[in-house]
């Protein structure tokens, strides 16, 4: 994809949603690091069910630490993984507690130090609390880069400097939740609508006119 259709393709996406916000639920910025820490390979539906109940109960660190590694499984046994989940975020509470005053730090450095923390959390806490232009690359976003030519990549760090390097500053805030969404339900994995997508002009799918015609999708 040129600049220029780079460029198209973001402005469309923005005209079509001014404000894009991750669709996991939280009320501060403890809450987000918790979900998104949660969020590994589970739906942001499945993290929002189980943290309903689970930040009711503990909208802090110190009422995280609180609770207990039993306390926080038994909140979140719906989702996989919980029980690693469970310690890790507990873990977690206590390092905030004891390192850095009961705040989420603002480093990626001091958030990838957190048990169950990596770069993709890192990420979406310095994008989604702090306003920084970072770039978690999920699966949405790895098969949407690709896929349309927007920013190719092997592996999920080549397409983040690929796309940090080629999102235009103006949009680079806001692009990883344009990515997220558009991935999500427009763009999806298994059947894309590129008949009723916005971007399809500036899309490098070879498949999208087929696709847009009703026909079958390639041979993966
Ligand atoms: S045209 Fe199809 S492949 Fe291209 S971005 Fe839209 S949905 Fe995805």
């Amino acid at each position: 994809m040129q600049p220029v259709e780079i460029d198209t393709f973001f402005a469309t996406l923005k005209a079509a949603n001014p404000h894009p916000e991750t669709e996991l639920a939280f009320t501060n910025v403890f809450e987000l690091l918790a979900a998104v820490l949660l969020s590994a390979q589970a739906t942001d539906v499945s993290v929002n069910k189980a943290t309903r109940t689970l930040f009711a109960h503990a909208p802090t660190p110190q009422a995280m630490w609180r609770l207990g590694v039993e306390g926080i499984e038994a909140h979140i046994r719906t989702i996989g993984l919980y029980r690693t989940k469970a310690r890790n975020l507990h873990t977690t509470c206590g390092l905030l507690l004891e390192q850095h005053g009961g705040q989420v730090p603002r480093t990626r450095e001091a958030l990838e130090a957190l048990p169950g923390v990596g770069r993709k959390t890192a990420n979406v806490v310095l994008n989604v609390a702090f306003g920084q232009p970072t770039m978690a690359v999920d699966t949405h976003i790895f098969r949407v880069s690709n896929r349309t030519g927007l920013a190719p990549g092997r592996d999920v760090r080549a397409v983040e400097d690929a796309l940090l390097a080629r999102i235009p500053p103006t949009y680079r805030v806001d692009a990883h939740h344009w990515l997220i969404l558009h991935g999500r339900y427009v763009c999806q994995a298994r059947r894309p609508q590129c008949g009723a997508c916005a971007v399809m002009n500036v899309c490098r799918w070879p498949h999208r006119a087929t696709i847009a015609a009703g026909g079958p999708m390639p041979a993966a």
